[in-house]
């Protein structure tokens, strides 16, 4: 997968140009004030969807070290570019790091703790992509022309279209260079992705390629199983779909926001997804749900109060 990328390392462009700081905004190339701003934004722009490439050509997660050995930038310009771009694009936390082989709820947990360092242990600066880019409900069901959302069928997303292998009968696209896609990837500053960079994102980020979800669970007031018959038997997620969905008020909810554990580890891989998209994707919502969650609480504040937990 790296192949593809490494002719953007070497070569001197932009990429380089955008940390080579040379002093305040006036000296750099578009002169000094607003142009000198609007050229840094210009090269953010870029630099932005390179990183978010390189991010996803290595599983849509690295640590800022790692990710630092692609572009030449000192890491505090690097840090400063991830930042500037903000939590919408790279979701950034100090992890500490841990000895011994790849552990789907460790890695989970690294980002929960009150602080990392607070072990005593090395930390490093973990980097998410992050990305508001989702498929177009209504497009799956042949009822939209075109919107500002991607036009893809989403099991060619999942790989799992009964169309791959000869897709010109399928009646979803399956190119992401189509013009409405090629629009809607430039405007959520996305160029130059492939499909499987795109893919990784995309499996992070939007919640209708999330595997399925027990809606049984989901109905009454049992906190194990709530409607399910099939309990630990059932083959789909009991989990908060509000949650997965990005729109649980709820701060504790009754509903499980763990999406890695025993029990899931399992029904990924008798399905055959991957196991390390759904903790990128459980990390990204745990942040979302925390920013959610801080946003209700201040609107409350302001007008009757804390929202009430179920
Ligand atoms: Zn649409
Ligand atoms: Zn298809
Ligand atoms: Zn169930
Ligand atoms: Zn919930």
């Amino acid at each position: 997968m790296l192949q593809g990328l490494r002719p953007c390392l070497l070569r001197p462009g932009p990429l380089q140009l955008a940390g080579s700081g040379r002093g305040r905004g006036g000296e750099e190339p578009g002169g000094p004030g607003l142009a000198g701003t609007r050229w840094r934004a210009m090269a953010d722009l870029t630099l932005c969807a390179f990183l978010t490439k390189v991010l996803c050509a290595h599983g849509g997660r690295m640590f800022l070290q790692d990710l630092r050995g692609h572009v030449e930038l000192s890491e505090a310009k690097l840090r400063a570019v991830l930042r500037r771009a903000g939590p919408e694009r790279f979701l950034l936390q100090e992890v500490e790091l841990r000895d011994g082989p790849w552990d789907a709820e460790a890695e989970v947990a690294a980002g929960e703790g009150a602080g990392a360092g607070s072990g005593g242990g090395a930390t490093a600066c973990r980097v998410m992509a992050v990305s508001s880019a989702r498929l177009c409900a209504r497009y799956q069901r042949g009822e939209c022309q075109g919107c500002d959302q991607l036009h893809l069928c989403r099991r060619h997303m999942l790989g799992k279209c009964p169309h791959r292998d000869c897709w010109s009968t399928c009646s979803l696209s399956h190119d992401i260079h189509t013009p409405i896609n090629v629009q809607v990837l430039k405007s959520r500053g996305l160029f130059g992705l492939n499909e499987g960079q795109l893919r990784i994102l995309l499996l992070q980020n939007d919640p209708c390629l999330f595997p399925e979800v027990c809606q049984m669970y989901n109905k009454g007031v049992d906190v194990l199983y709530g409607y399910c018959s099939l309990k630990d038997r059932c083959n789909k997620f009991h989990v908060c779909k509000s949650f997965v969905r990005g729109e649980c008020p709820f701060q504790p909810c009754k509903r499980s926001h763990q999406l890695i554990h025993a029990a899931t580890l399992k029904l990924l891989e008798d399905q055959e997804l991957s196991v390390s998209s759904v903790v990128n994707f459980q990390i990204i919502s745990v942040y979302r749900h925390k920013k959610l969650h801080k946003m209700l609480e201040e609107k409350g504040r302001h007008r009757w109060g804390p929202p009430k937990h179920m």
